[in-house]
């Protein structure tokens, strides 16, 4: 197990040659690894119709049934009584898709390969001209960019997007499986490395890659940010190893399956996710179900006597919702006011945990303004779609949703007010470092450039005069 965990990672979609292969002689070509020959991800979806579960648990029935309402007709549960726009269908498979009509023939596997990285681009081409050719290259290529931006990933300054491209779309498995390394996590808890790639595997497949804002590249940012506040001292120092094992399964799995709508809108169309959790954190703990069924199928922590593992899980999943978050701002702020938080009290930690991942979860204002402006060009495009559909079906468009009257600059400066701000002076309270400074000036300067970058050409010109 360990000369496998040291071995290089190879993209998921690329045919692995077998002098490769015979170099890996510890890996497994069982049919459960995606990753050697296996199924490609997609495929391991749609196999995973029957997932592993105790037949206690009732959250399974509902895995995935986000993508299966059109194909599949209505869920286990009938629609929410009184919905105004239950009659709504929505396939929330191609939600986001902007690609236009499929043409005859490219349905099914064809559809869903990911799009060409500038490295797949480069090299591809070549590949296929001389398909016997040296595909040893692919190992050099993939370790070399990506191996040298592992190597700062403690960075807050982490271009994720760009290693994103360099993973080939594989960014979630490859920082995720390194985070594990890095902390030491797979060795202390002598976690099995192909266990670990398969849960990775599922869970990267299982974000919507479609969404412009809520798939996995979302997830792995709000990963190697966790990574960046576990290092933080007050938190380095005083976490146990369960703590920090938790909070990077959290992390990454925090949003799973997420549809690309909000709440709001699962309620108004009567989505019988919305019936299941009684319209309250109705995707948050979907997210928490979803996260708790790979963990079973993969086995992964099966071998670990970790109590109440999967509610500590939950409730770190569940923190991540906005319209809870003065309920956990509160309790903080009052510890942080009295000065009684203690980090040897296990109630405390965890709270100190949930607000970790409260601000690993929407730390995009806190970047340099670079990264920070994609990720607010990208939950705008989301918003803006439902508000697209919304209009389509004749529902009233959602707060923040309407094309023609919001703007970036508009709902990033509300957001930024009224809850990242507000988090973000609070963890600066408690952490006192050089980082959490750091993030602050980001927040403050940022929206001084969006505001910039909505204006109208002219406008900014005078501006500048
Ligand atoms: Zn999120």
């Amino acid at each position: 197990m360990e000369v496998c965990s040291q071995l290089p990672v190879l993209p998921l979609d690329r045919p692995v040659p077998q002098h490769v292969l015979r170099r890996r002689g510890a890996i497994s070509l069982g049919t459960s690894s995606a990753l050697f020959g296996g199924p490609s991800p997609r495929q391991l979806c749609k196999r995973r119709g029957g997932v592993s579960y105790n037949s206690a648990d009732q959250a399974v029935l509902y895995l995935h049934l986000l993508g299966d309402v059109k194909q599949r007709g209505p869920g286990p549960s009938e629609p929410v009584r009184g919905a105004p726009h239950s009659h709504v269908k929505v396939d929330y498979q191609r939600f986001h898709c902007h690609q236009g009509p499929v043409r005859p023939g490219a349905r099914g596997l064809k559809s869903h390969r990911r799009r060409l990285s500038f490295q797949r681009g480069l090299k591809s081409r070549h590949l296929r001209q001389r398909p016997s050719g040296p595909q040893h290259l692919l190992d050099q290529v993939y370790n070399c960019q990506v191996k040298c931006m592992l190597d700062k990933v403690d960075s807050w300054d982490f271009d994720i997007f760009m290693f994103d491209r360099a993973t080939n779309g594989n960014g979630l498995v490859t920082l995720t499986f390194h985070l594990f390394l890095q902390l030491g996590l797979t060795r202390l808890f002598r976690l099995d490395p192909i266990k670990l790639r398969s849960f990775l595997v599922m869970v990267q497949a299982d974000y919507h890659q479609r969404n412009p804002y809520h798939n996995s590249l979302h997830a792995t940012d709000v990963t190697q940010a966790m990574y960046c506040f576990l290092r933080q001292p007050k938190l380095a120092t005083t976490l146990s190893s369960c703590d920090m094992l938790l909070a990077l399964v959290a992390a990454v799995t925090h949003d799973l399956d997420h549809p690309g709508v909000n709440q709001g809108f699962l309620v108004r169309t009567g989505h019988h996710l919305a019936a299941l959790y009684k319209n309250s954190s109705v995707l948050e703990s979907h997210h928490w179900r979803c996260a708790v069924s790979l963990l079973r199928e993969s086995g992964l922590l099966d071998h670990l006597p970790i109590t109440d593992r999967s509610e500590r899980l939950g409730s770190l999943i569940l923190a991540t919702d906005i319209s809870q978050q003065n309920r956990y701002l509160a309790r903080f702020r009052e510890h942080l006011d009295r000065e009684d938080l203690s980090m040897a009290d296990p109630s405390h930690r965890h709270l100190v945990l949930q607000i970790t991942m409260k601000c690993a979860d929407i730390c995009n204002p806190c970047r340099v303004w670079r990264l920070s402006s994609q990720w607010s060009s990208r939950v705008t495009a989301e918003f803006f779609h439902q508000g697209d559909v919304e209009k389509k079906h004749g529902m009233a468009v959602s707060p923040l949703c309407d094309r023609l009257s919001d703007s970036t600059a508009h709902i990033q400066a509300g957001f930024i007010r009224h809850v990242v701000e507000p988090l973000f002076r609070e963890w600066c309270r408690f952490s006192c470092t050089s980082l959490s400074h750091r993030m602050l000036a980001h927040l403050y300067r940022n929206p001084y450039h969006l505001h910039r970058r909505d204006l109208p050409a002219s406008l900014d010109h005078s501006l500048q005069i």
